[in-house]
């Protein structure tokens, strides 16, 4: 044992000895050569087939820290934005998504860096290269007239000039009109915003307002958003508004409806249950996730949708046509800060995460006002749906279609119907509180079901959801 162990050992150094050797030749060389071959450019968009171009790659933003200035004389807007993000690879340079608008300078940490435009983007070459896990700061300055972007499938977004001042509002992408962004929901961030208009109008934006300050008839409003926000649920909206400042549950609460609608009636009688419908929706789906509440009503019906921008959403002026209360929108906007703006998306193809429970949360509102059960919506609209259409990966041009808004609310009914009430309900508030403020996909629900139901459901979901056939009845 002895002898047999002594040579094999005297081999196994210089074995060992050689391999060290080349180690440290790889190693020297790697990490030159890897050094400068890792600081690469950042990729030009998020991957995400149904927004080409959309997004970035290398980088994840922190905070955006907004100061613009919009003249509606003139259709004008100037602006500074500083980014804060950290660096997810080694950066040699990187891109930022901005439609229009003229850039003036760029600094990365304070420095000047090169830039230059191409078609939606704006690509940044700091002078040194960026290094992976290091947070860094970029500042555009940028101006000129924003603008709209039209996108068949929901209407006019983007920067839109109104008739006493603008909107910019947009699904799936609207943020880039006005802001240099990462525009893609896998990139959320928290936000400040101070937004100077001439005297006599409001801006309105997301999260709780800060002071407000007037100068050379000039008024600078000023919001937050802290709670990180998919940058598609960003909103400016600024013009003639009534304006009503209050509180619920010791946060801020505020509605605005543009003052060419009735004062009293409709719209304003329908986001005055704001807070009301909220509760109703947190005794479901667990506590409110954000800091502040609101609503705003436009009157361009150019806005011909309602979308769940972060704790404040705008409606169009139509779901309130003739006066009519609309307590329906406001359900399903407000169930999205839970279900698409607290837990958001990571990619547009599960956009029924989103939507599917805002359909269902109408039918759960309804139950609650008086209306139909949610059973009996179920039921008819399980007789009319078409099962050809998926609800998961649906396309592009049928992001905003009956598959992923009522075959998406018939699964997380037939969920319901599966599990019993107490387990679907546990099912929802463990999504809402362990995914709060961050995303989640398809899998990661049917999992998360799963484990909180301690059964299998795959199938189900299989079924309710992409399936070609209606399923049975459960
Ligand atoms: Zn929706």
């Amino acid at each position: 044992m002895v002898l047999t162990g002594r040579r094999p050992p005297r081999r196994r150094v210089a074995v060992a000895v050689t391999a060290l050797t080349s180690a440290i030749a790889l190693g020297a060389a790697g990490c030159t050569g890897a050094d400068r071959d890792m600081f690469r450019p950042g990729a030009a968009d998020a991957g995400d087939p149904y927004v080409p171009g959309h997004g970035n790659g290398g980088y994840d933003v922190k905070n955006y820290h907004l100061d613009v200035r919009y003249d509606p004389a003139t259709d004008r807007l100037t602006g500074r934005a500083t980014i804060t993000a950290t660096a997810t690879q080694d950066l040699s340079r990187f891109n930022l998504d901005l439609v229009g608008l003229q850039v003036g300078a760029v600094t990365v940490n304070g420095t000047r860096a090169e830039h230059r435009r191409d078609d939606g983007e704006l690509v940044v070459t700091p002078p040194d290269g960026l290094s992976r896990g290091r947070p860094f700061t970029v500042t555009v300055d940028y101006a000129g007239v924003p603008t709209a972007v039209s996108d068949g499938a929901l209407g006019s977004g983007g920067f839109l000039h109104t008739a006493d001042g603008a909107v910019a509002l947009g699904q799936p992408d609207s943020a880039a009109t006005w802001f240099p962004v990462n525009d893609h929901p896998s990139d959320k961030a928290s936000y400040e915003l101070a937004v100077t208009v001439p005297d006599g109008l409001s801006a309105l934006s997301n999260g709780v307002p800060g002071p407000k300050s007037s100068a050379d008839g000039w008024t600078t409003w000023r919001w937050s958003e802290r709670t990180p926000m998919a940058s598609y649920l960003s909103t400016l909206v600024i013009g003639d508004y009534r304006v009503v400042t209050g509180s619920h549950a010791g946060q801020p609460m505020i509605t605005a409806v543009a003052a060419s609608l009735p004062a009293t009636g409709g719209a304003a009688g329908s986001l005055a249950r704001t807070g009301e419908i909220v509760d109703f929706l947190a005794s479901r789906f667990g506590p409110y996730p954000f800091e502040s509440y609101g609503g705003i009503v436009v009157a361009d019906d150019r806005v011909a949708y309602a979308l769940e921008t972060q704790s404040r959403p705008v409606y169009g002026p139509a779901f309130f046509a003739d006066d009519r209360p609309n307590p329906g929108v406001v359900a399903h906007e407000l169930a999205h800060q839970w279900f698409g703006d607290s837990v958001s998306l990571t990619r547009w193809g599960d956009i029924w995460l989103n939507e599917g429970f805002a359909s269902y949360a109408e039918w759960l509102w309804e139950e609650h006002d008086g209306g139909r059960t949610a059973q009996r919506n179920f039921e008819l609209q399980y007789a009319s749906t078409d099962w050809s259409q998926p609800s998961v990966e649906p396309g592009r041009e049928r992001m905003f279609g009956a598959a992923v808004y009522k075959r998406g609310a018939l699964a997380v009914h037939a969920l319901r119907r599966t599990v019993g009430d107490a387990t679907f309900f546990r099912i929802l508030h463990t999504w809402t509180t362990e995914r709060a403020a961050g995303s989640g996909t398809t899998a990661d629900f049917v999992a998360l079901a799963e484990r909180v139901a301690d059964r299998q459901l795959r199938p189900l979901f299989d079924a309710w959801l992409v399936g070609g056939a209606a399923p049975t009845l459960p």
